[in-house]
């Protein structure tokens, strides 16, 4: 069968990564987690302060950084769990990637022109040769727009931050749910509305709200679509 290129983008906390991350292990393909690059360079930009207290990015230091060379984002496969992590600078930085710090800033870092210039590069030298499965908010539109098959998934906002809520809790991470809810409503609002790359279902995605649906049936629908896409 052909190894296709599978684009899964959508809104905040809708469960792209977790079943995009096993339709690739079902595939036998390799997984890119576009959200976590966003993140690393925003976790990079708060260790070196270049967010003022009111929120005021130093964009200008930020370009100058990544163009120098010290903004390396890369993955590394864990080798018990068999899945890439987001590195910064050769450092394994999953576990500080997905609190509320990161989150609340990751819009902004995802709205620069020049960030998604080389994030979006990255991605597509990842997926040249097919055989992947990648989750954003771009991807059938930009990263991808010829991939064999696109899913933009959603789901009811509320329904999004009580899982993220779940999440961060089963981790031991603090969290507070209406903090979560104003975020993902927030980041939703940023990324549909940039100029740049904005998120935005492409024309021949396959539409997925899985408000009311579990993880079993999830799975199942995405599965097919994409043993259709491969005998296509
Ligand atoms: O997928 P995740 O929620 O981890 O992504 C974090 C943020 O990164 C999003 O809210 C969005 O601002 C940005 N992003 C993006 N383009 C992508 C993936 C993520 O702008 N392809």
């Amino acid at each position: 069968m052909k190894r296709i290129t599978i684009a899964i983008d959508g809104h905040s906390s809708c469960g792209k990564s977790t079943m995009a991350k096993q339709l690739a292990h079902e595939l036998g393909y390799i997984y890119v987690d576009t959200g976590a690059m966003y993140r690393t360079v925003t976790l990079y930009a708060l260790r070196e302060g270049l967010f003022s207290p009111d929120g005021h990015l130093d964009e200008k230091r930020l370009q100058q950084d990544m163009q120098e060379g010290r903004v390396r984002v890369s993955f590394q496969l864990n080798p018990a769990t068999h899945l890439p992590e987001p590195c910064l600078n050769g450092e394994v930085v999953e576990g500080s990637i997905r609190g509320i710090e990161v989150s609340g800033r990751v819009s902004i870092i995802a709205a620069l022109p020049f960030v998604r210039t080389s994030m979006t590069a990255q991605q597509q030298q990842m997926g040249r040769e097919g055989g992947i499965v990648m989750d954003g908010r771009d991807i059938g539109t930009v990263v991808f727009p010829h991939a064999e098959l696109k899913v933009f998934v959603t789901a009811r906002a509320e329904v999004r931050a009580q899982r993220r809520y779940d999440e961060l809790m089963a981790k031991g991470q603090p969290a507070a749910y209406e903090e979560i809810l104003a975020n993902v409503r927030e980041r939703d609002y940023i990324d549909s509305h940039r100029s740049v790359a904005p998120l935005k279902q492409a024309d021949d995605a396959l539409l997925l709200d899985n408000s009311d649906l579990t993880r079993e049936e999830q799975s199942q629908w995405l599965l097919e679509k994409a043993r259709e896409a491969m005998a296509e």
